[in-house]
């Protein structure tokens, strides 16, 4: 089953321009031009190395017996990248609320509830994975701590930056932003997600709609971190037409309908939480997911096994060993139209998730505080309770240094977004106390403690 994964959409774009493109080539507008995504899956050693670090992060889950009521939340700046002439909020100059439409289209995903999510054929909600408890936010700080004006949106005239017209840049689109837009904008792929939206085409028109680096991990070098983000690549970038959701904001910039509902997004959001094209990159491949059936695919004339357009269910049953329930052209990692696709199963949440623990660019995030209005510097710098170890896997230890007053306490940990996850009264015997986190997903928390004569926060960090 296992296959050569270097076949990608990239080579996918460059090295069929007969059959994806040739979609294109006939279409007199952008409506009937088919997308491509030109993101690069990575080869078998980064697929082996991802493959340890799943088996590594089921076996951590055994422990967590808590993990599905927290959510990891994703801090996003969207660099929103115009023309000189268009005023804020206007053509590819995105409005706010068509960036944040997109970010919700996102999290609606993220949460299993993409429309027709409801409604799949029942073999396929069974392996939805509904709710994947990761979410985005938009980022509330710049790079440099102050307040955004318009939270995670950074807008860069092309112009000004002397850079060339992306809608110009064809076939060398993904290189361009590669090696001159993402290395001159690039915030902290550390405390950001970055993403940026243009208004590009590729040479024959149309078809390339975005692009995502896939996690890059330590250890990985060389060829076995092709397709992987850089400290000066890492993101997703996304064509400024499909970019949005038509269905929460209609008043935006969109020409694709059948790329207007941010189902694109997702995609590339897939790829760039280590998800494979749900076909593997060719017909009846292997994209590593047990319970995504492998795919003929070519609906519409596509090609690589993947679809376009919207079939009907059941799809292709039989046409390849293991998939007599017919192909998952709902699945947001097919090329099927935004609002045929409503579902990630449980594999690839388990990929996603697996991800966001270990990738270079990904697990710092979840500790980023750029989506906090709250400033962290005037959190009260406590002496009189050390709290260690601190980041911890399992347990902290509370120490006082003095005579408690009373051995009651109260512990209260909140995450990044004010919620309360943690809220016990203990009490100490001593001046020491452990307190159990191993219950709780990789984070960042507020811990409270009262110890009866003043209220203390500290920060806790639960790594893996
Ligand atoms: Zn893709």
């Amino acid at each position: 089953m296992k296959k050569k994964l270097l076949a990608t959409c990239l080579f996918f774009a460059s090295n069929l321009g007969n059959s994806c493109f040739s979609q294109q080539l006939n279409s007199s507008t952008l409506q009937e031009v088919h997308p491509v995504c030109a993101t690069q899956a990575p080869g078998e050693d980064w697929e082996n190395w991802f493959q340890t670090k799943i088996n590594e992060f089921k076996n951590s889950q055994l422990t967590k017996s808590n993990q599905a009521s927290s959510l990891l939340y994703i801090p996003v700046v969207v660099h929103v990248i115009y023309k000189n002439g268009e005023a804020s909020g206007s053509g590819s100059n995105l409005k706010a609320a068509q960036v944040q439409a997109q970010i919700d289209a996102l999290n609606d995903a993220m949460a299993g509830n993409a429309p027709g999510n409801s409604s799949l054929p029942a073999v396929f909600a069974n392996v939805d994975a509904g709710e994947t408890n990761i979410r985005f936010c938009l980022a509330s700080k710049d790079k440099n701590g102050n307040t955004l004006s318009e939270a995670g949106i950074d807008r860069i005239n092309w112009g000004n930056k002397g850079w060339s017209d992306p809608s110009t840049l064809g076939n060398n689109t993904t290189s361009y932003f590669d090696n001159t837009i993402k290395p001159n904008s690039i915030w902290d792929p550390t405390k950001y997600f970055n993403i940026w939206v243009a208004d590009f085409l590729d040479a024959n028109g149309a078809g390339l709609i975005g692009y995502a680096t896939f996690p890059a991990g330590s250890g990985l070098s060389g060829m076995s971190g092709l397709g992987t983000g850089s400290s000066s690549t890492d993101g997703v970038v996304m064509a400024s037409r499909c970019f949005g959701c038509k269905a929460k904001f209609s008043n935006g910039y969109y020409s694709q309908n059948a790329y207007a509902y941010g189902i694109t997004t997702v995609h590339e959001v897939g790829h760039w939480l280590g998800l494979r094209h749900i076909s593997g990159d060719g017909q009846c491949g292997n994209d590593y997911c047990s319970d995504t059936p492998p795919q003929k695919g070519g609906n519409n004339g596509c090609s690589n096994g993947l679809n376009w357009g919207c079939p009907g269910y059941p799809f292709q049953a039989n046409q390849c060993s293991g998939n007599s329930n017919g192909e998952m052209f709902q699945n947001f990692m097919d090329y099927s139209d935004d609002q045929c696709r409503s579902l990630y199963t449980a594999n690839q949440k388990t990929r996603m998730q697996t991800a966001l623990n270990n990738g270079t660019y990904r697990t710092p995030l979840l500790n980023s505080t750029v989506c906090n209005t709250i400033d962290l510097d005037k959190i009260e710098q406590n002496t009189s309770i050390l709290v260690y170890p601190n980041p911890t896997q399992h347990e902290i230890t509370i120490q006082f240094d003095h005579a408690l007053p009373n051995n009651n306490i109260h512990l209260k940990l909140t995450d990044m977004l004010g919620r309360t996850v943690k809220n016990e009264q203990v009490n100490v015997q001593g001046t020491l106390l452990h307190f159990t986190l191993n219950d709780l997903p990789v984070g960042m928390y507020y811990l409270n403690i009262n110890d009866g004569f003043k209220n203390i926060k500290n920060l806790v960090v639960v790594k893996q």
